[in-house]
């Protein structure tokens, strides 16, 4: 091999290497431009300013399913419907004792709000509610899956999604599943931040006795209003 050649294949083997670090350096470009950090900006987005009117906040609890509709039937029998119902009045009194506040239920007893009419968006739409906090109880085909997960559907809602979840997260103890974004028409079709609560799993055993207790349910309430309070920014 003369010197000519050396040089050659010394060339070309560079200019391999250099070819191999550019397409090895494509993919980590785009994919770190695909992760806009825009948490804070949503925060903003998703906080309602009354503070300076001294208006009161409309937030809408909506029990999940009611009457014909049962939700999903837990491990012992019993009714989605029914835990709704009673968290959600529970959530109801702690809340109604706020000033700030004024609360409504899309539902207080076990009747059937049909999904076809949209009543419950409809409801929160026409009050021109602030907040809107749709609760249920998951189910699943495999027993052993648990834990509390939050939806929202609007990147508005976002927000009040994590503070929310921050909070019943902690108040359940149960496993956390996280916040994720779901088409849900409740969600799709507030016009306000609206998110829903899955509170644990009815299919669940464990969980399922836990949801039913009167401890646990005003705990969970606690941790609702809590949440709210800090989302609103009103003490006291
Ligand atoms: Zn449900």
């Amino acid at each position: 091999m003369n010197k000519k050649m050396r040089f050659l294949i010394c060339s070309l083997i560079l200019m391999l290497i250099a070819i191999g670090f550019i397409i090895d350096q494509k993919p980590f470009m785009s994919d770190s431009k695909e992760e806009p950090n825009n948490q804070e900006n949503d925060h903003l987005e998703g906080t309602v300013a009354k503070d300076s009117t001294g208006e009161k906040y409309k937030i809408i609890i909506d029990p999940g399913h009611g009457g014909e509709d049962p939700g999903s039937i837990g491990v012992s029998g019993s009714y989605e419907k029914d835990f709704t119902l009673s968290l959600a009045m529970k959530v109801f009194h702690l809340m109604d004792d706020i000033p700030r506040i004024e609360v409504y239920m899309t539902r207080d007893k076990d009747v059937f709000l049909s999904a076809e009419t949209r009543v419950r968006p409809k409801f929160a739409n026409d009050l021109k509610a602030d907040l809107y906090i749709s609760l249920h109880a998951n189910t699943f085909t495999d027993p052993s899956v648990s834990g509390t997960e939050t939806y929202y559907y609007d990147q508005s809602s976002f927000a009040l999604a994590n503070m929310l979840h921050k909070y019943v997260a902690e108040a359940t103890g149960f496993r956390n599943r996280g916040v994720k974004k779901e088409d849900l028409f409740v969600l799709r079709d507030t016009n306000m931040p609206a998110i829903l609560l899955e509170i644990g799993y009815m299919t669940n055993p464990k969980e399922e006795q836990t949801m039913l207790t009167e401890t646990f349910q005003q705990q969970v309430a606690k941790s609702i209003k809590n949440g709210v309070k800090e989302y609103l920014k009103i003490d006291g």
